[in-house]
């Protein structure tokens, strides 16, 4: 007697990850412009959460609202993300595969920033092992790359190919660069700070 197999529904919700019941903020000003016109755009996400997203109708930007709090972010990122990766894509994904797929986003990337990027400073935002950072910086010649990530275990192999790191989110950073926008940055604001002393903007 054989079994079907479970969907990728079924292999989520057997992960246990309560959504709902994770704490949340509510923002009632863009995290970029701070305009509060919004208009809603989802109400679920691709792995079935009740995840609602605004986006801005004065600057464009896309964003989670309500938003789980950091320490709910945290967690999250330490406890089930990997997992929730896994049970989507219906396999298991160990570092080695990640890093294969950054590989192919980090061409497609740099093809996109080609016109915009000049030399400089990269802080890649949830940057994982470094691979983006690292070809996003040989391929610019950047002088300084660093990657911030939640994970401890990535940031050992984005150390070990050379670039900095920094362990946690951009709440609690500031660094001056190009960036790559991270979907789950709940609050957008500190990677468009003006680095102190500098004279041209990020
Ligand atoms: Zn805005």
């Amino acid at each position: 007697m054989t079994f079907p197999k479970p969907t990728a529904q079924e292999r989520i919700e057997a992960l246990g990850f309560d959504y709902r019941a994770q704490p949340k903020r509510r923002l009632d000003k863009c995290p970029l412009c701070a305009n509060r016109e919004f208009v809603s755009l989802a109400r679920q996400d691709r792995y079935g959460f009740p995840v609602r997203t605004d986006g801005c109708l004065t600057c464009g930007l896309v964003f989670i609202n309500p938003v789980m709090t950091d320490e709910a972010y945290a967690e999250f990122y330490s406890r089930t993300y990997r997992d929730l990766i896994a049970a989507y894509g219906g396999k298991p994904k160990s570092l080695d595969s990640v890093e294969r797929g950054q590989v192919r986003y980090a061409k497609l990337l740099g093809d996109y920033l080609e016109p915009h990027v000049g030399t400089g400073m990269l802080l890649d935002v949830g940057g994982s092992t470094g691979v983006v950072a690292q070809a996003i910086a040989d391929r610019f010649r950047l002088r300084e790359a660093t990657v911030l990530d939640p994970s401890a275990e990535e940031l050992e192999r984005a150390a070990a190919r050379g670039l900095n790191t920094a362990l946690g989110t951009i709440e609690e950073r500031r660094h001056p660069g190009p960036v790559r926008r991270d979907p789950h940055v709940p609050d957008a604001r500190p990677l468009y700070r003006r680095p102190e002393g500098s004279r041209e903007g990020p």
